[in-house]
């Protein structure tokens, strides 16, 4: 942890830091609690509207602290009531954030990184690159600005760790900002109502089995075999489609849960009848679910979406082998905020992204 940036902004800290820090400076620890109510119960980031803390605690807070907060710079709403933000960050990144209601419940699609490493072929936020890592404060910070946006505040809401960015590989944020999420006196966010999406980064895998606070697991499968999933996602050339399954296999999952594979579908490349034979037997005996996601399509993605006939078929063919499958309806297409379409496309733009975005034409 980088004391320096974060024991100043409450907005970083978690239960135990912030009791720490309130110790060191002789104040009780029961403040925490009445901090994180204020903070993320009811979205109170004026300190001196703090009223159950002593007049000094404010005062001592006012010059030793600041909460900061992602400002909101637009939002855009789909027909089909997805709505998409563009949320600036205290250096001037930028990353988005999608709202999703009624899926039945209601749903968070948060970013954990601006940009990302994985360059997955069919992804335009793998154009950008990675910018840098958000921190678990600039993680929780999206689902707080989003809570007051949307009219969520006290409501029950879902996670989805599926927006810019490889959860895994911002590892220490991410699992700070779920535990910060998950706090009773903050928006007790139970995990089993969060769900984490990877790429399958094999030793960050290994080190989440191992979690108290455990969120629902989703594998960027999108291919049976490592020489199509090789052309598609570059990170399966060290940890390959063996090795992620197995892993799965060892994965402790809750009674009664499951691992989402999510499987982007590609006109052509990995969406015929032999692929679907191939994605049940690599499945057998995994504890899984199958969410089908036909690409979609963007300028600079060279790839199709294949025809609704083949994305039945492909479906079908997964249910008669006895998995459960889901193809998932593209939410806020229209405002580019559906699944791989969130690219910051602003004019305030990192010299990185403005190039992804000229080299692109996103
Ligand atoms: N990095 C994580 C989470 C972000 S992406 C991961 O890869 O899982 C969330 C999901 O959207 C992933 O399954 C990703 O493969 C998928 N996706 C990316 N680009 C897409 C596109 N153009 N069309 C449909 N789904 C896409």
């Amino acid at each position: 942890m980088n004391q320096n940036r974060s024991s100043g902004d409450l907005a970083e800290l978690e239960r135990a830091e912030l009791e720490a820090w309130l110790e060191a400076r002789g104040i009780e620890r029961f403040r925490a609690r009445q901090l994180f109510r204020w903070i993320y119960g009811q979205g109170v980031t004026d300190i001196s509207a703090m009223t159950n803390l002593p007049r000094e605690l404010r005062q001592v807070l006012v010059d030793e602290v600041k909460i900061s907060t992602p400002a909101l710079v637009t939002r855009e709403r789909s027909i089909d009531g997805t709505e998409k933000f563009l949320l600036c960050l205290a250096d001037g990144r930028q990353v988005e954030s999608v709202f999703i209601p009624d899926t039945p419940s209601m749903t968070f699609c948060i970013s954990t990184q601006v940009g990302c490493a994985m360059a997955c072929a069919f992804c335009l936020t793998g154009k950008m690159g990675l910018v840098r890592n958000l921190t678990a404060g600039e993680i929780v910070g999206q689902v707080r600005v989003l809570v007051d946006a949307v009219n969520m505040r006290g409501k029950r809401f879902n996670i989805v760790l599926m927006g810019m960015g490889e959860p895994l590989h911002n590892y220490d944020e991410t699992m700070k900002a779920l535990r910060i999420l998950a706090d009773a006196d903050g928006f007790a966010v139970s995990p089993r109502r969060v769900t984490l999406s990877t790429v399958g980064l094999l030793p960050a895998l290994e080190r989440l089995a191992h979690e108290p606070i455990m969120p629902n697991l989703a594998i960027s499968l999108h291919a049976p075999t490592d020489e199509i999933r090789g052309q598609l996602v570059p990170i399966n050339k060290k940890y390959g489609v063996g090795e992620i399954i197995a892993a799965c296999k060892r994965f402790p999952l809750k009674k009664r849960s499951r691992i989402t594979f999510e499987y982007v579908l590609l006109a052509g490349v990995n969406d015929s009848p032999a692929d679907a034979n191939r994605l049940a037997r690599l499945l057998a005996g995994v504890k899984s679910k199958v969410n089908v996601i036909p690409l979609n399509a963007a300028a600079g993605i060279p790839f199709d979406r294949p025809s609704d006939e083949a994305i039945d078929r492909f479906a079908r063919i997964l249910a008669e082998h006895h998995l459960t499958v889901s193809v998932r309806k593209s939410r806020g297409r229209d405002i580019r905020a559906a699944c791989g379409q969130l690219i910051v496309e602003s004019q305030r733009q990192s010299p990185a992204q403005q190039l992804a975005v000229a080299a692109f034409g996103a």
